[in-house]
């Protein structure tokens, strides 16, 4: 490709309105313009890089016997009515009226759509175990869409689905993603994190997400040095600290404490540590008020509490309601109810072992110490809902745990039957009985591949593209002066062509500062320099490579078996 006849559109300057390194250098680079907020173009050099991802995962994914779909993406609201989940998708799905009043999504994601086509064209167990998928475009009307390509309205996935007649059938395509996942990555150049992950309200089944580590990442990993343990910190666990020896119970007492109501304050107070107190927390669950109950040196994982409460929506109540439910203003909350008050209390899972413990009394200005558990308060209900930190100790095998911020590109699930059922999917079995199969759902964000890609790859002055994702192999400057220096570096440019090389060859009449510096922004893995040594008549080359400083001199005739040899081991090293 000629670069005098191609559009790249680079800048020198970042963009005002990007904060992270891959929205910086994808627009700098040519390969991205923003057309509105959350809304990307990909311009030629950048739907290259794109295609490549999307080459790649389609391969992989049809190595592993998965089929290739193409859903519409205007999704029929009856197919969301019938899941359910018309009403719990929230103010995130599009949703838009035709002429006719008919209603419908801009498909945020798939399965409904998936599990109507198996429900449609299969009958027999004979035809599964299916994995569908597809590389389309997704909806997401994001509040606040940012860091370019990483959060946008509109964006390009490759979801799969696959169906199988029992759980052991499940594993086994839950597995073969599983690997076909690490492969799809490790061919893109890109270092991700396998993590476990919260599988929602569904609860015990597998889930993995693969991250990668960022500092702009939204999600917080939760990593073991010594045994490899990783989590998302949305389902992390760990060792507790045990509770010191019990002490002799004393006697429950109410304690004055005007306006000392947070942690801290209670901590000045009564001068013991916060690790005494009892974190008391009204929230409500889908509707109704519940207080969870955390040691008063931990913080509330809400995932985990939603998950233990059984809730689709639950949020911090509103100062009014803790009023009503406790009794007392916010700040004075606790697990010994007033009298005629009652509430769903979910304790975590430490607080049965705490002793003479200082809680709320429900009662404004006063607290409670000497509280201990079973004499002063029933634990009726408990599950693990505290947050895991930095410096906790893993689970598996007691070491200290560290945090890394992550940006998640992928995500493997066993789904379960939520949507067989609801939509009333059966095939026949051996017997001609009709069974219910069961699913799991693989996604991949392909444009936050890109990103991340980027994110991975690349040095003060631009991209470092990996082989296998680099727009071009070649990235050819001519320093040419005339018009007979210009014919020969036409001919190079055709040689390498023949030769099957993707090569985009600068023949633009430009400095050669400008064409280096372009050349390093867009970070073609191979530079070959046609100087004075190639004009006179020596023949020779200069060969850069994008990832190394050194300079390498090469015969022109040796040219094509040399760059050919890079090629070749650059891709068989992603391998
Ligand atoms: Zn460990």
């Amino acid at each position: 490709m000629r670069m005098s006849r191609y559009l790249i559109p680079t800048l020198k300057e970042d963009p005002a309105d990007a904060v992270i390194t891959s929205h910086k250098l994808m627009i700098r680079a040519g390969l991205i313009r923003k057309e509105s907020a959350g809304m990307y173009m990909y311009l030629p050099l950048g739907l290259r890089v794109l295609q490549k991802i999307i080459n790649i995962i389609r391969q992989e994914m049809n190595k592993a016997g998965a089929l290739e779909f193409l859903m519409p993406e205007l999704t029929n609201a009856d197919l969301w009515k019938e899941s359910g989940r018309w009403h719990t998708m929230g103010p995130e799905m599009i949703r838009i009226k035709d002429r006719n009043g008919l209603e419908y999504a801009l498909a945020p994601t798939h399965e409904e759509a998936f599990t109507n086509a198996i429900r449609m064209i299969v009958t027999s167990y004979r035809d599964l175990p299916v994995n569908a998928y597809q590389i389309n475009t997704k909806f997401r009307d994001e509040i606040r869409p940012r860091f370019g390509v990483m959060r946008s309205k509109e964006f390009i996935m490759k979801d799969a689905y696959s169906f199988d007649i029992d759980e052991t059938g499940l594993e086994r395509s839950y597995q073969t993603m599983r690997q076909t996942y690490r492969n799809i990555f490790k061919r893109c150049g890109l270092d991700t994190i396998p993590v476990e992950a919260d599988t929602g309200s569904m609860g015990g089944s597998d889930s993995e997400e693969f991250m990668v580590a960022s500092e702009v990442g939204e999600e917080i990993l939760l990593l073991c040095d010594a045994c490899g343990y990783k989590s998302n910190q949305e389902r992390a666990t760990c060792q507790y600290e045990l509770w010191p020896n019990k002490e002799n119970e004393e006697a429950l007492e109410a304690v004055d404490t005007p306006n000392v109501r947070t942690i801290d304050e209670l901590v000045q107070f009564f001068g013991c540590s916060a690790h005494k107190f009892l974190k008391s927390l009204i929230y409500v669950a889908d509707g109704t008020p519940v207080m969870a109950v955390v040691p008063g040196d931990r913080e509330i994982n809400e995932v985990k509490l939603k998950n233990a409460l059984g809730a689709v929506e639950l949020e911090l109540a509103p100062d009014l309601v803790v009023e009503e439910v406790t009794g007392a203003p916010v700040g004075f909350a606790g697990p010994i109810l007033q009298e005629g008050k009652t509430i769903r209390i979910i304790f975590d899972t430490q607080v049965q072992h705490i002793c003479n413990a200082i809680t709320g009394a429900n009662e404004k200005d006063k607290h409670y110490k000497g509280v201990n558990p079973g004499r002063d308060f029933t634990i009726t209900e408990e599950a693990d809902i505290t947050l895991v930190v930095a410096g906790d100790k893993c689970p598996h095998c007691g070491y200290s745990l560290k945090e890394k911020k992550g940006i998640e590109v992928g995500h493997i699930f066993k789904l379960g039957y939520k949507y067989t059922k609801s939509m009333n999917v059966t095939v026949l079995d051996q017997n001609g009985k009709a069974i219910t199969p069961i699913m799991g759902c693989y996604g991949i964000g392909v444009n936050r591949t890109m990103a991340a890609i980027i994110e991975q790859h690349h040095d003060a002055r631009g991209i470092i593209w990996p082989m296998s994702v680099a727009p071009f192999h070649v990235h050819l400057v001519s320093l040419a002066k005339n018009e007979a220096e210009e014919a020969m570096a036409n001919e190079l440019y055709l040689l390498l062509m023949k030769a099957g090389m993707e090569v985009l060859y600068d023949d633009r009449k430009a400095s050669p500062g400008f064409k280096f510096g372009d050349a390093d922004l867009i970070g073609i893995p191979i530079r070959i320099t046609l100087g004075k040594a190639f004009f006179g008549d020596s023949y020779q080359v200069e060969v850069k490579l994008r990832n190394k400083d050194e300079k390498i001199i090469i015969a022109k005739d040796s040219i094509v078996t040399y760059c050919h040899n890079l090629i070749t081991e650059g891709l068989k090293a992603l391998e």
